[in-house]
């Protein structure tokens, strides 16, 4: 685009990374000048950052606001007697960050042009940080469509296409653009278009962003994660870095099941599968122990106990199975990973008491209510034989 000084800079000059300037007004803690070289928040993009530098004090901008009558940068209320109206400053841009805010932002046209191209989806709704990118889409996408995508998005980033900027007037837009334009209309007196590449069919919407002026400047764009039809990415060498903690992962994973691929994928749905039967089947022993629990208890100290060693059961398979219980027992089991469980259906007797003793007598972590109560046996010998003489001695 041409330079034109009734343009922001951030849109005619979108890498200068700084700018003289004149303060024009002063209100309260804000000020404005005759330079729009800071982006104000506005389409999914935060405002930039940045400072003001006179008489070599640097003031930060804490607040970039649009308003009617221009845009207002705040600073800290404590620094604003430190300019005045018609002082000339020196206007300096966190360039790190909006540079990376213009490739991430330049990559969501990319991704919404594709994934309109090739498969007809919308982009309801875009927003995008340093290096990341979130997209809301018209439908949920299969992993398969998602992959093709990506890999679409990254060849052309490879190959490599100028993004260009194009202000038209209203006229010239509904009769060269309004129709071939993806995402919304504009109804503006002036109308900013942002075309990727020059080919037939290539990508051109209305947006009053900032932009790199190259595809080529983004270094790959990577799937973090996708739920139907809200997806995530991660852009550069945040992708590339996760991307390789993801493959080690899996390298991991594959050594561990001699399996690769699909095969893996394979194996573990079944021995998830595997796994459920079994559960269900422990579930189901559990529930048959636990209705005739009075086979199974002995009296201690008057009381009805039963001390159960089950090392295949967990907390949910016990809570479902303790509905089968009677009433007038205390069952304690020394369950899954060493956790030592105690069932009261008793109401003379607490579960968290007599988990409490354990406690106290040990030193070890755990907790509960008069029902049911729990505590860590990892570092104990023989923990239900202490239960044994606990319970003895009250
Ligand atoms: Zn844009």
């Amino acid at each position: 685009m041409e330079q034109n000084d009734s343009y922001p800079i951030y849109w005619s000059a979108p890498y200068q990374k700084e700018a003289i300037a004149r303060i024009t007004e002063i209100k309260k803690d804000e000020i404005k000048v005759n330079q729009t070289l800071f982006y104000p928040s506005g389409g999914g993009q935060l405002a930039d950052k940045g400072i003001i530098v006179y008489q070599q004090q640097e003031i930060e901008i804490v607040e970039i606001e649009k308003k009617e009558d221009g845009n207002w940068l705040k600073v800290r209320s404590d620094k604003i007697s430190l300019l005045a109206e018609g002082e000339e400053v020196l206007l300096k841009l966190d360039w790190d960050r909006r540079y990376s805010f213009m490739k991430s932002h330049t990559a969501q046209h990319l991704v919404s042009h594709v994934l309109e191209h090739l498969f007809d989806v919308e982009t309801l709704k875009a927003n995008f940080e340093e290096d990341k990118i979130d997209i809301e889409i018209s439908r949920k996408m299969s992993q398969e469509e998602i992959l093709e995508v990506l890999k679409k998005v990254n060849r052309l980033i490879d190959e490599g296409a100028e993004v260009k900027s194009i202000m038209v007037n209203k006229d010239a837009y509904k009769n060269k653009y309004r129709d071939v334009a993806r995402g919304k209309i504009s109804d503006e007196e002036v109308v900013r278009l942002i075309q990727l590449g020059d080919g037939e069919g290539f990508d051109i919407t209305c947006c009053g962003g900032v932009h790199i002026t190259n595809l080529s400047e983004i270094k790959g764009v990577f799937l973090d994660t996708f739920k139907g039809d809200s997806l995530k990415f991660l852009l550069d060498a945040e992708g590339i870095d996760t991307a390789n903690n993801q493959r080690a992962l899996m390298l991991n994973l594959e050594e561990l099941t001699e399996k690769r691929g699909n095969k893996l994928v394979d194996m573990l749905t079944n021995k998830m599968n595997e796994n459920q039967v079994l559960q269900e089947g422990n579930l189901n022993l559990l529930k048959m122990l636990f209705s005739k629990i009075s086979n199974w208890s002995q009296k201690i100290n008057g009381m009805n106990i039963a001390l159960l060693h089950l090392p295949e059961i967990d907390r949910q398979a016990l809570q479902s199975a303790a509905r089968e219980l009677e009433k007038g027992f205390l069952i304690v089991v020394l369950g899954r990973n060493d956790i030592l469980y105690f069932i009261s259906t008793d109401e003379t007797i607490m579960a968290n008491d007599i988990n409490a003793k354990i406690i106290e007598r040990t030193s070890a972590k755990g907790g509960g209510n008069k029902g049911f109560a729990q505590v860590n046996v990892k570092n104990i010998e023989e923990p239900l034989a202490l239960v044994q003489e606990v319970l003895s001695a009250i």
